[in-house]
């Protein structure tokens, strides 16, 4: 009787992120791809400064980086908050909005204050979070992925999960702010976990279309 060949051993992935929160999720959005999932931090790859002015071009430029550093496989995020109110802003800066390093509560303490007076129907914002997905680390046809999680910025923080603006960020439809979700469903319907579904249709696209004869 012919024998089955061994399954293919699965090929490294370093995700680009010293969060432990993204890569869970990462983990669990990837599951079933043949990647072994690795954070670059647990490879000793540092993170590289975020010089891009583009949510797609930081994706890139971390998972270049990481590429390179490893020789394999990458996956990074960028991700921010967009206010209608400030012109889009922080976006791409939104994790140093009050100054480099800043603490969420500075980061937040600060966009109150920046919103002060603006009423409520006036205050629109959205997640957005754009992934880049390089084969290697000169892959001429990086693949990329966006979620974008439409809300509102209320006028006082409510609730104690998430990170970041999720105290800030309203969800008229779910009547929670995004600090009131359980962890399960923020996963579910936020811009990262939107980005993550849709890359992972062109992972497993691209894994079919390589196993084709
Ligand atoms: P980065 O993608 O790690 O560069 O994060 C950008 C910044 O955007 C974070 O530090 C947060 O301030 C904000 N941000 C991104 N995603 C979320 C989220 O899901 N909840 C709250 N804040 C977020």
């Amino acid at each position: 009787m012919p024998r089955k060949p061994p399954p293919a051993r699965p090929e490294r992935l370093v995700v680009a992120t010293a969060n432990p929160g993204k890569l869970r999720e990462f983990r669990a959005l990837l599951a079933g791809l043949p990647y072994e999932v690795v954070a670059q931090g647990d490879l000793g790859v540092p993170s590289p400064p975020e010089t891009g002015t583009t949510f797609a071009a930081n994706a890139l430029l971390k998972a270049r980086h990481a590429a390179r550093a490893t020789g394999g496989a990458a996956l990074a995020d960028d991700s921010g908050l967009e206010v209608d109110a400030l012109g889009g802003a922080p976006g791409v800066y939104s994790a140093r909005y009050a100054g480099e390093g800043a603490s969420d509560a500075a980061n937040n303490e600060k966009l109150l204050a920046a919103l002060a007076g603006v009423a409520r129907g006036l205050r629109g914002a959205r997640y957005r979070c754009v992934l880049a997905f390089v084969a290697g680390p000169e892959d001429p046809a990086p693949l990329f992925a966006e979620g974008v999680w439409e809300g509102e910025i209320l006028a006082a923080p409510r609730g104690t999960g998430g990170f970041g603006y999720d105290p800030l960020f309203w969800l008229a439809e779910r009547e929670a702010s995004a600090a009131e979700l359980a962890p399960a469903l923020k996963n579910e319907l936020s811009h990262r976990g939107q980005a993550l579904a849709n890359l992972r249709a062109q992972l497993e696209a691209r894994a079919r279309a390589a196993r084709r004869p």
